[in-house]
């Protein structure tokens, strides 16, 4: 079967390239799983925070708010950090890099009332801290692809890929040829790299993992912002009447379907305890997922320098969704030859080659 393009990934980051690449050209998802979003993709915090990330996944962030807003992709959410009074230098790290403003204890008490007066000695909040509709957002993607005349073949896994003077012939299950091969395949990016016979650029997936606890207290946690202990060592948000909390590890792994460690998660969720008043009762639920990152934690955007049609859409981190739409869109501008809309210094701090030096 042949197309202009294929795409391997149908997580945010190929779903969104291919939406917008659609636009253009003749384009193929390939995806292995029996349904996209299965992967790091289905198992995110669905939060949009600008300051989150280096310089460029903020420009990234930045630029991403208009389509949020006009596509009624956001809901408030709001970002709290707590500390306790000896934990000042890590809680002014944080304030400082997210922009809060600090408040006080009895004001953070007012937003999330099972804090613990006793132990909570700082506070910082913003309110520019979105929830993301992640579901509706894939889907709309997905539409979009279908009514470009774009394909999207589940259970298509990619084993081999060769390159020859027709293009790209990628083998998942049945052959699939284009000029262009957009590598979208998160965890498994320099996997898809090598099979191609790219050199790989150090994309690691870290576990990240995550328990769904009944709601504290029996508290409507609706309005609750997400909230943080200080250095990320944990954080909690309202998720459908209750509450995730995180350990929030980065523990480098291998691309695989994720676990949550249950020993992670204990001393996690510790640390949650440690702040609140209520009991942790056992979990609902836990799940983890891979959020895969180049040694800068910026996304990798663009052609690889020894393989011009071997485009790189990898190293989402923890910013897939906040970054999608502004990222398919630089992405899309790349591969179409078009000035891209992002400033030239994020684009050349996205650019795959900084990788190899
Ligand atoms: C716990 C957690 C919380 C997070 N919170 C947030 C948040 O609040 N905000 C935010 O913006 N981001 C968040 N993230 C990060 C976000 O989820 C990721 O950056 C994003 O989902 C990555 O998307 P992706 O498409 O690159 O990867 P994936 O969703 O993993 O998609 C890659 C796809 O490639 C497919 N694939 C791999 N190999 C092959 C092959 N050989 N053949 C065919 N298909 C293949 C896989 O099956 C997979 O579906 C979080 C992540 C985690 C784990």
């Amino acid at each position: 079967m042949s197309s202009d393009i294929i795409v391997i990934g149908g997580g945010i980051a190929g779903l969104s390239a291919a939406a917008r690449l659609s636009a253009d050209a003749q384009v193929t998802v390939l995806e292995m799983e029996s349904v996209t979003g299965y992967h790091a993709s289905g198992r995110s915090a669905a939060l949009i925070e600008e300051k989150y990330g280096a310089p460029s996944v903020q420009a990234l962030n930045r630029e991403s708010m208009t389509y949020f807003r006009e596509g009624g992709y956001l809901s408030p959410r709001g970002l709290l950090i707590v500390a306790q009074a000896d934990d000042e230098v890590a809680f002014r790290a944080d304030v400082d890099h997210l922009g809060v403003g600090e408040i006080s204890p009895r004001e953070a008490l007012d937003l999330v009332p099972v804090l613990d007066p006793a132990k909570l000695g700082l506070a910082g909040y913003h309110a520019e801290a979105f929830d993301i509709d992640t579901d509706r957002l894939m889907q709309d993607f997905i539409r979009t692809i279908r009514a470009n005349g774009g394909q999207i073949i589940t259970d298509a896994v990619v084993t081999r890929i060769h390159h020859d003077t027709h293009g790209w012939h990628v083998n998942a299950g049945a052959e699939f040829n284009a000029r262009t091969l957009v590598n979208a395949a998160g965890a498994w990016a320099d996997l898809m790299a090598s099979i191609a016979g790219v050199a790989p650029l150090g994309i690691i997936p870290h576990r990240r993992s995550m328990a769904r606890i009944a709601a504290p207290g029996g508290h409507d946690v609706s309005q609750w912002p997400m909230f943080f202990g200080t250095g990320e060592s944990w954080y909690a948000k309202p998720d459908a009447g209750a509450l995730l909390v995180s350990p929030a590890e980065e523990v480098a792994t291998h691309p695989h379907d994720a676990y949550a460690d249950d020993m992670t998660l204990a001393e996690g969720l510790d640390r949650y305890q440690q702040m609140v008043t209520e009991e942790v009762t056992r979990p609902l639920a836990t799940w983890a997922g891979l959020r895969s990152f180049a040694r800068d934690r910026t996304l990798v955007l663009g052609r690889d320098p020894d393989a011009p049609e071997f485009i790189w859409c990898a190293g989402q981190g923890g910013y897939g969704f906040q970054t999608s739409p502004a990222a398919s869109v630089l992405l899309a501008d790349l591969v179409m030859g078009r000035a891209p809309a992002l400033d030239a210094a994020s684009v050349t701090a996205l650019r795959p080659e900084r990788l190899r030096a």
